[in-house]
């Protein structure tokens, strides 16, 4: 066998070592509003924080993928490189341009960009011709965010669906891009939302709550990691890059609406086996008093909260400590509507 045959033998070998070695099932996607204005602290992040969070990307060796690259992959079964980071930014505020666009372009990340249409154009947003330098660009995806970014669960199935069609719409119109994922204004739905996303051809949609995204993920309800302010400091964004999915099924309340069954009793089931429940931790966000946890075996999971959740929403997130540092991480939500 000649020599430099052999050499490339072994190197095609060694790649492919090192790619399964080091190559996951999980990305972790963070998702900003504004950027540099600290007027809005629970939707700003700090320029400050965001040029560190940046340079801890950099430094980290993480790798930041395109959002509908990292769904295509994981979707058709595809591994993703270790370290894998996505970066959503909603809304389209005016800070996205003048703030966000330098520091991302400069650091040479790619971004998804979820655009409610109606407010495009008006005070603190940016405009139809920044909207389009940007969408111009190989960096940035335009995803669809509805038109008037209204509480969609509280709309009539119509309604909803005329306001998310219409959103999408706008965007062909605009730019001339078929946006393919859709965000959920608020991160709020309910089922019949999640049902008319799927009938107007979206292929995902995304929530907002915490947890990293894998392969047996539901695509109409990715996880992201809201980043802002209150929430902005690095040990907590290094501690979340280190997220792995961790899948659940069989959810129980499957509707995140629960007025008329408050305190909801939460069933699923870990659809990741290897896993040792024993070590989960569950916990919710507010004023609610500790959970009970129970595990019914086969990998079943019942949450039973102590006390009713409080008007608005309430995110219920499990954890549990991973190999090598992190958390196998879940969020969910649920809403008591006024
Ligand atoms: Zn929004």
């Amino acid at each position: 066998m000649p020599t430099l045959f052999k050499k490339l033998l072994l190197v095609s070998f060694l790649t492919f070592l090192a790619f399964n070695l080091f190559a996951a099932n999980s990305a972790v996607l963070i998702m900003y509003h504004r950027f540099g204005d600290d007027r809005y602290p629970s939707t700003n992040i700090r320029l400050d924080q965001f040029d560190a969070q940046l340079a801890w990307l950099k430094k980290g060796g993480y790798h930041v993928l395109p959002v509908p690259e990292i769904v295509d992959r994981l979707q058709s079964g595809e591994s993703l490189p270790d370290k894998t980071v996505g970066i959503i930014i909603d809304d389209g505020f005016e800070t996205v341009y003048t703030n966000a666009w330098p520091r991302l372009q400069k650091a040479g990340y790619p971004f998804t960009l979820f655009l409610a249409t109606d407010p495009i154009g008006s005070t603190d947003m940016m405009t139809w011709p920044q909207v389009k330098e940007l969408a111009k660009s190989n960096l940035v995806t335009i995803g669809a965010h509805t038109a008037t970014h209204p509480y969609l669960e509280r709309l009539s199935p119509a309604d909803a669906q005329a306001d998310i069609a219409r959103g999408k719409q706008k965007i062909i119109q605009e730019l001339g891009i078929t946006p393919t994922l859709f965000a959920y204004p608020y991160g709020e739905y309910d089922t019949q939302v999640v049902d008319i996303v799927k009938k107007l051809g979206f292929k995902a949609a995304f929530a907002q709550v915490s947890g990293a995204i894998g392969p047996q993920s539901n695509f109409f309800l990715l996880q992201r990691f809201p980043l802002n302010e209150n929430y902005g400091q690095m040990d907590r964004f290094k501690l979340i890059l280190q997220s792995k999915s961790l899948p659940i099924g069989d959810l129980s309340p499957a509707d995140p609406i629960v007025n008329n069954n408050n305190p909801p009793t939460i069933r699923f089931t870990v659809l990741n086996k290897s896993l040792n429940l024993k070590t989960m931790n569950c916990y919710a966000t507010g004023t609610v008093a500790p959970l009970k946890l129970n595990l019914l075996g086969n990998q079943q999971v019942e949450i039973v909260p102590v006390k009713k959740f409080a008007l608005g929403r309430t995110h219920v997130n499990c954890t549990l400590p991973a190999q090598g540092g992190g958390y196998y991480w879940n969020g969910m939500l649920y809403i008591v509507n006024p």
